[in-house]
């Protein structure tokens, strides 16, 4: 076959597969193949391997646009040193993905400033490039979502629609409390996930507070029920990494350990 005919066939057939990068990586790969004395088969998985990395990257790429994380935070920038109680294992664990598809949640909690965001995103990113669909919003983001779904009777169809999510961050649960209705259905979302799609939630309260979060104790007694019954629970301490941060750049000594 004279080589335009072959250019124009497989112009032809690369736009017929859907496979882009075939089409521009063909020509450049079947030269180092003849150049390096490749066989028939390493050629082919060089070039299956060009499109099936393009693929999985343009992947990751929209379910990271589409989650709407408020910031760009990965594991690997987390400072583990930081957080000495807060277990290795546990976090290597979690970096591996394998709670997703078992439809565990996490929680973080802790006061402000030490990383609870951070590692919600830093796990979100992680399950968008394991292939997972991601969602994060706040708990305010989400009763808003929630309520606006409810009052255009929608609440139903919203949650299933939620469902194709594997993972919904639900980030600063306790800042802004709820009133009943907004409890009621946040609960619900809660509900609908248990068993069936992983939730990673932070929060600045213990559980023994959630009470006063969503103005009903035995509410929040049955959403706990759910959260921890397949979950990770993380408690991170200290003081703020923010003014931690500040105190350094402003080179004001921190208090001496101990007093
Ligand atoms: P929280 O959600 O607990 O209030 P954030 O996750 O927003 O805290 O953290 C506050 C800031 O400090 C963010 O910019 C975050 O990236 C950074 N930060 C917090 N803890 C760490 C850490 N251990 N390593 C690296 N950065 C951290
Ligand atoms: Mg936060």
């Amino acid at each position: 076959m004279p080589e335009t005919e072959i250019a124009a066939t497989m112009g032809y057939l690369t736009r017929a597969l859907k496979t882009p990068t075939i089409g521009r990586v063909w020509e450049t790969l079947g030269d180092q193949a003849r150049t390096e004395g490749w066989s028939h088969e390493e050629y082919l998985t060089a070039v299956l391997q060009r499109q099936v990395a393009d693929r999985e990257a343009n992947g990751t790429t929209l379910r990271i646009a589409g989650a709407h994380f408020p910031a760009v935070k990965t594991l690997d920038d987390f400072n583990a040193d930081h957080q000495p109680s807060l277990r290795r294992d546990v976090l290597a664990h979690l970096a591996t993905t394998t709670f997703i598809p078992k439809a565990e949640n996490v929680i973080l909690l802790g006061p402000p400033g030490v990383g609870k965001t951070h590692l919600a995103i830093g796990l979100g990113i992680k399950a968008a490039h394991a292939g997972y669909p991601v969602l994060f919003d706040t708990a305010t983001g989400w009763a808003g979502r929630l309520q606006a779904a409810h009052a255009a009777g929608r609440l139903e169809h919203e949650l299933k629609r939620l469902r194709r999510y594997r993972m919904l961050i639900i980030d600063e649960v306790g800042y802004l409390p709820f009133d009943a209705d907004a409890a009621n259905l946040f609960f619900q979302l809660i509900a609908s996930r248990y068993e069936q799609g992983s939730i990673v939630l932070t929060s600045n309260m213990p559980f023994g507070r959630w009470g006063e979060i969503f103005s009903d104790d035995i509410v929040a007694a049955a959403m706990i029920d759910r959260l921890v019954h397949h979950a990770e629970v993380l408690t991170l301490g200290g003081d703020s990494y923010r003014t931690r941060a500040r105190r350094e750049l402003l080179k004001t000594p921190a208090q001496p350990a101990g007093k």
